[in-house]
């Protein structure tokens, strides 16, 4: 297993690869590249309030990723013994919208730029993939990531049905990025539900951990490498990028995933 021991190179194995052969990196947006995801826990809890359900914070960072609608149904189920009708996921989504957008707006996560801008430096396309549908969020793309990310690409709430962590979000990123297949893309993701849905895509995952949650909460779901930001991401990705590239004979020497203490798993 000593030779495996390298999580890109034991991926590969897994998946009968000799190497990578990246070509896009598929970023998902909230807690990944703006640090929005304590307005959107906030936002829920209050919205549930407003309609008399409860939905701590904390427990919205579990729910990350679901559809609206998703982390609606498991309210009201839990509360009411029942799923909630189109109408009822409209208005609750609607006023969690609301009290979103009276929250400040949520910066661009420290770090993710130089992440991007190292991607799109080694070759590679960046593109986004993300469940929100926060047109805020959206909008500001663009203004905080300029001429970085390949926006005919990206993948938003308004392109799935089904949702995180469904696979179905990174398949249709896969095939609108022109049918391309998970040797040639990676994942960055911030929430359990999100990397379990990249690795159902059969991608390899970057689990960023941005958020209150333990480091077990993403690699018990598969994440294959993990980092605390995306500042420390940014001082890796070149290497990572390098490395899964590399056929497997000249493989690890390029990644040094052992000494720096918060890599691996
Ligand atoms: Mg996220």
């Amino acid at each position: 297993m000593e030779k495996w021991s390298n999580p890109i190179r034991q991926y590969c194995h897994t998946h009968g690869y000799d190497r990578m052969k990246l070509k896009t990196i598929m970023f998902d947006m909230d807690g990944v590249l703006f640090d929005s995801m304590p307005n959107h826990a906030w936002a829920w809890h209050k919205a549930m309030e407003y309609y008399g359900l409860d939905l701590p914070e904390a427990e919205a960072f579990m729910h990350e990723g679901r559809t609206g609608a998703g982390t609606i149904n498991i309210v009201t189920r839990r509360q009411l013994g029942r799923g909630a009708d189109a109408d009822e996921c409209e208005r609750i989504y609607k006023k969690k919208s609301e009290y979103f957008n009276q929250r400040p707006e949520a910066g661009r996560m420290p770090g993710a730029i130089e992440v991007v801008t190292a991607v799109k430096q080694c070759g590679i396309t960046p593109i986004i993939v993300t469940g929100s549908g926060t047109t805020s969020l959206l909008d500001r793309i663009e203004e905080n990531y300029p001429k970085l990310f390949r926006h005919e690409w990206m993948v938003a709430a308004r392109d799935v049905t089904i949702g995180k962590p469904d696979p179905e979000p990174y398949l249709m990123g896969m095939k609108k990025a022109g049918n391309i297949t998970p040797q040639q893309t990676m994942v960055v993701e911030n929430a359990p539900l999100g990397v379990q849905a990249g690795v159902a895509a059969g991608c390899f995952v970057i689990a960023v951990n941005t958020g209150p949650l333990p480091d077990s909460a993403l690699t018990n779901e598969g994440a294959h490498l993990l980092f605390h930001s995306m500042t420390e991401l940014s001082q890796h990705i070149k290497d990572i990028i390098h490395t899964s590239n590399q056929p497997d004979t000249h493989a690890s020497d390029h990644l040094d995933i052992h000494t720096s203490g918060n890599l691996g798993l």
